[in-house]
């Protein structure tokens, strides 16, 4: 007599990176026959490839095309349109799993918490990224392009992908995936300085350097920085001699712009460092930045910074604040206040208080470790939950009442959520890949979810 060996089912919360290495993981086992179920509050998937990564990195996105493999893989299915601690909560899911892994990302952002943050004009880079890359959450989103002074503030990669898209000429933007109401509203755009601050110096810089490097290859944007930035004190140069090799690069690249001769195309960026903003000023809205020039001390091993009483005032007339996402708490599910992230040990999810492991839940990506690293990093990171998430399986502690596979629809239907299939996304991808090639882009990306909902009732009309 054949034994039959149990089909375990995964529900996977959430569909970037993280998400997607995490199925392929399980999928690729073969120990065990295992099914997953693909849950996204979105009617697309693939989370910050598409809503996050800039539309002019077709190069980054191009990695979609293995998540549609791991799509295809017999077991996988996918309902879109469906967000968890809304339509659904995870004591509705457990009981239909044998595990439910969540894989969030980070869907708030950090402030800056300082006077006049909130005026009109001061703008979440967030909110920017999610706008010109169509996600329905954030279409309607307003920023005044018509001004000609702006200040980014924040080192890092999101800091410079809203540089390169405000830089950008209406030629390059063209041939991009950008939203069309974003493509239109930057055509007309009047900005001419765009300045790049850091809190910390060059050496200590969050971006990497292929970024870096794009900012020197803009068409209409000069990038100038004042040689006496790159001037370092001994703390700097101590850490950069033992920096990763991207540090050095990014120096090196840092430094050829420092030593450029100042162009004289029609926008130009400003990279300025060792500078904290203490107030936004202005009357009702953004018209300054007082900044306070700062000192960099060591402090257990960590170069940090001491504000001094060297101001400066920055005529600006909007800013952004890409200063870092910030995870934030699904209603129903375990969350730490302090790191915002799913607590959790290597992937286990744990509660917050007994820091007890949690039977069937697990976190794999910026939900688990915070918003670091680039799309790869999510690969190593949603192995080692898997792993732990499969050697679970072998000693089983969460047991599911309910086991079969129509478990998701019956759910779905009987709280009438309209949700989206890999097939329907498909239809979607397509007619969206089809509207782009009129227009000589990758595509021309679907923004309202009734649009979307429309063209997917009506695929063969
Ligand atoms: P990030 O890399 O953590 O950079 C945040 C920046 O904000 C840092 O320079 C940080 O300075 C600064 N900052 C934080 N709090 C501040 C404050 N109160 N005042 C002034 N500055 C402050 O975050 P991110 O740029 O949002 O990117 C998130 C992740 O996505 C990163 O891992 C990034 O590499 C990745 N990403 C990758 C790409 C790409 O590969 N092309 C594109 C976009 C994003 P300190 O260093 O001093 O804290």
């Amino acid at each position: 007599m054949t034994e039959t060996k149990t089909t375990f089912r995964i529900a996977i919360i959430g569909s970037g990176p993280a998400a997607f290495y995490a199925a392929d993981e399980l999928l690729k086992q073969t120990d065990m026959p295992i099914e997953i179920d693909m849950f996204e509050k979105l009617l697309t998937p693939y989370g910050l490839v598409r809503g996050g990564v800039a539309p002019d990195h077709q190069n980054i996105k191009a990695v979609t095309k293995i998540y549609e493999r791991i799509a295809g893989k017999s077991g996988f299915r996918f309902f879109g349109n469906v967000t968890l601690g809304v339509d659904l909560q995870k004591e509705e899911l457990l009981p239909g799993y044998h595990a439910v892994l969540y894989a969030v990302g980070a869907q708030g952002d950090r402030k800056l918490d300082i006077p006049g943050e909130d005026l009109a004009g001061s703008y979440s880079a967030r909110d920017f990224v999610g706008w010109y890359n169509a996600h329905p959450d954030y279409r309607e989103c307003k920023f005044d392009l018509s001004v000609k002074r702006v200040a980014i503030i924040g080192l890092g990669n999101v800091a410079l992908d809203v540089a390169r898209i405000l830089g950008h000429s209406p030629a390059e933007l063209a041939k991009t995936d950008i939203a069309d109401y974003a493509q239109a509203a930057l055509k007309t755009s009047k900005i001419e300085d765009i300045y790049i601050i850091g809190r910390r110096g060059p050496v200590q810089a969050a971006f990497t350097p292929a970024e870096l490097r794009e900012l020197r290859e803009l068409e209409a944007c000069d990038v100038r920085i004042d040689p006496e930035e790159m001037v370092l004190e001994d703390i700097s140069l101590e850490e950069l001699s033992q920096a990763h090799r991207n540090v050095q690069l990014h120096m090196d690249i840092l430094k050829m712009i420092a030593e450029t001769p100042p162009g004289t195309k029609p926008r130009r960026i400003h990279f300025m460092f060792k500078r904290s903003p203490l107030e936004v000023q202005g009357n009702q809205r953004v018209e300054r930045l007082k900044l306070a020039r700062n000192e960099l001390l060591l402090q257990q091993e960590q170069v940090k910074i001491q504000l001094t009483e060297n101001y400066q005032e920055l005529e600006v007339d909007c800013i952004f604040r890409a200063v870092g996402y910030r995870g934030i708490a699904i209603p129903g599910v375990a969350f730490d206040p302090v790191k915002s992230v799913i607590p959790n040990r290597s992937g286990r999810v744990i509660d917050p208080e007994t820091l007890e492991i949690l039977p069937g839940e697990y976190v794999a990506g910026w939900a688990k470790r915070g918003p670091s690293g680039v799309v790869g990093t999510n690969k190593h990171d949603a192995q080692e939950t898997v792993h732990h998430l499969l050697e679970d399986l072998k000693n089983p502690v969460h047991h599911p009442e309910e086991t079969n596979r129509g478990f998701a629809e019956s759910l779905l239907n009987q709280k009438k959520i309209e949700f989206a299939t890999f097939t329907d996304w498909k239809v979607l991808d397509d007619a969206e890949k089809s509207l782009g090639e009129q227009h000589g882009k990758p595509r021309e990306k679907f923004s309202e979810v009734d649009q979307m909902l429309d063209v997917i009732r009506h695929r063969d009309s």
